[in-house]
């Protein structure tokens, strides 16, 4: 299991699957067979299976245990959720709670479940399925939501049908319903090691999360960008992004200001080890895997 320590922060990263899942110009409509030409070399095998031609992404939390709280970043897909138009999410047993307890955790431990946004895929295990109905998962924990997200989405989830993909009802409402979300603001302070920053443009109240200690810095960067290929093409946003053209320049932004820095980059879907640094190379950036 991957771990890092920013100063006196220690950073896990607790996996619920990695694969080659997607065809290149189906989350990057841009990443045609022509323009991810030039790329080939540096993608295959790591980032993009060569047989398949498929990206390889990976679903994953960060556990941040700082001296004064345990705090989840990000939860998946989640178990037993009925996903019919999303199949990769659909009926799923993985062994979570088992990978975080190889992580030293119960799911009694944390204290605050943060999601960077509020789709399927990073709001999964904020519930589970005990006889037959939605529970929190984590107990203890205050979920915090990005106030300016969550008001997106509640109009969202009101004006569409959403009878064939219930993840609000199954991963959202139960944990407001109990009691334990906390809507706060996009440059929230959790304590004197973790804040919140807005990124807004994947989704509108799009968050990230800053980690410092000392001189270390790391930042969980969410769907900010799905994959490498994103530091080499920033304008290249994906089918999932509400404003692709903020979500490009929020990119870019972000790739410009940690290039040639030794933050630690933690995005929210990139495969093992999952963090690294941006490196400046030609006009754009790379990313450089931790530990390559
Ligand atoms: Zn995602």
């Amino acid at each position: 299991m991957e771990r890092w320590k920013i100063g006196d922060v220690e950073i896990q990263r607790v996996v619920e699957f990695q694969c080659p899942l997607v065809p290149p110009d189906v989350l990057l409509p841009q990443a045609t067979k022509t323009n991810l030409e030039k790329h080939r070399n540096w993608l295959e095998p790591r980032l993009r299976d060569p047989i398949s031609g498929l990206l390889i992404i990976s679903f994953h939390s960060f556990v941040i245990r700082t001296p004064r709280h345990v705090i989840l970043v990000d939860t998946c897909g989640g178990n037993d959720k009925t996903r019919p138009q999303k199949l990769r999410y659909h009926l799923k047993n993985w062994p979570y709670i088992e990978n975080l307890g190889a992580a030293g955790l119960k799911t009694s431990d944390i204290d605050f479940v943060l999601c960077t946004h509020l789709h399927v895929d990073h709001v999964g295990w904020n519930t589970r399925l005990v006889d037959g109905r939605w529970v929190p998962t984590f107990p203890n924990a205050k979920y915090l939501f990005a106030k300016k997200e969550w008001e997106f989405w509640e109009a969202e989830y009101k004006s569409v049908q959403f009878t064939d993909d219930p993840y609000y009802e199954d991963s959202i409402l139960p944990v407001i319903d109990a009691g334990l979300t906390e809507f706060v603001e996009g440059d929230h302070v959790i304590d004197d090691w973790v804040r919140l920053e807005p990124s807004p443009g994947h989704t509108p109240g799009h968050i990230c999360i800053h980690i410092s200690s000392g001189q270390s810095h790391a930042v969980m960067s969410g769907d900010l960008m799905h994959h490498p290929l994103q530091c080499a093409e920033p304008d290249w946003s994906s089918c999932f992004c509400v404003d692709p053209s903020l979500s490009a320049t929020t990119r870019r932004n972000f790739l410009e200001s940690y290039a040639d820095t030794s933050t630690l980059v933690m995005p929210a879907h990139f495969p093992t080890p999952g963090a690294g640094q941006i490196i400046s190379f030609d006009d754009t950036w790379r990313f450089n895997f931790d530990n390559d």
